[in-house]
């Protein structure tokens, strides 16, 4: 089933492409694999994925001990300070950071096992109560004060858009995240690579990708529905 539905991702992602003039080499697909058991993250793996996406410490840790070791891991869910010590030296890519003292940390721990950490700052573009992140006016400045901690990276922003049944209708927000790229880009700030927008996910992805996204991040399209109740 897993192989199957990456096949179907795998052709709605180049259609995306297609329909809208980019390479397909510039969007990386990440199996968010959260909830699922390490089967199912073999199942993906055999059928070519590298990239995965995780939303809690523990099961990220759990998980990352029992896959193979060239798996680039994705720590896209909220993270707290005290638990950065955890997956600095063991994620690829964190694209959840929301808050200075957040990255002063991330920072701080990169120095101490003398590592460079990537990352992403995340964005509410939507201005959702629910969600965490930057909001668009403050995205730059966070961006240019976590510029200047050692052994952090910013390589771009993030954002989980609102959960909507149309993925038209998140277009907007989209398109707002890269034009906050863009003016980030134009600012020119020293040691930051503007690089990746990470947004879209199984019910908007392919907008996503219209709109310019470099990462898009799947779980249920991929694994199918997730399973709370445990
Ligand atoms: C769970 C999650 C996803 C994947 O959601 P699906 O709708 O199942 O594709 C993507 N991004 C984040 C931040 C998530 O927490």
């Amino acid at each position: 089933m897993i192989r199957e539905n990456l096949e179907q991702v795998e052709e709605n992602i180049r259609k995306a492409c297609a329909r809208s003039g980019r390479d397909r080499g510039d969007v990386k697909l990440i199996a968010v694999s959260k909830t699922k058991p390490v089967e199912m993250l073999r199942e993906a793996y055999d059928a070519g994925c590298r990239d995965f996406g995780e939303n809690k410490v523990q099961e990220l840790t759990a998980k990352y001990e029992q896959m193979p070791k060239d798996i680039r891991w994705h720590m896209i869910g909220h993270l707290q300070r005290n638990k950065v010590k955890y997956i600095v030296g063991k994620v690829y890519l964190i694209h959840s950071v929301d808050s200075l003292r957040l990255a002063e940390e991330i920072s701080r721990e990169a120095v101490r096992q003398n590592v460079t950490v990537s990352v992403l700052v995340e964005v509410n573009v939507a201005g959702e109560e629910s969600k965490f992140g930057t909001t668009d006016a403050e995205a730059a400045d966070l961006v240019a004060e976590i510029a200047k901690l050692p052994n952090i990276l910013v390589k771009g922003l993030m954002t989980i858009a609102p959960y909507v049944d149309f993925s038209e209708e998140n277009r907007l927000y989209f398109a707002k995240l890269k034009q906050i790229y863009v003016d980030i880009i134009q600012k020119n700030i020293d040691n930051v690579c503007m690089e990746e927008l990470s947004m879209g996910m199984t019910g908007d992805y392919e907008t996503a990708i219209e709109e310019g996204a470099t990462y898009i991040r799947i779980g249920t399209g991929i694994f199918g529905e997730r399973d709370y109740t445990q």
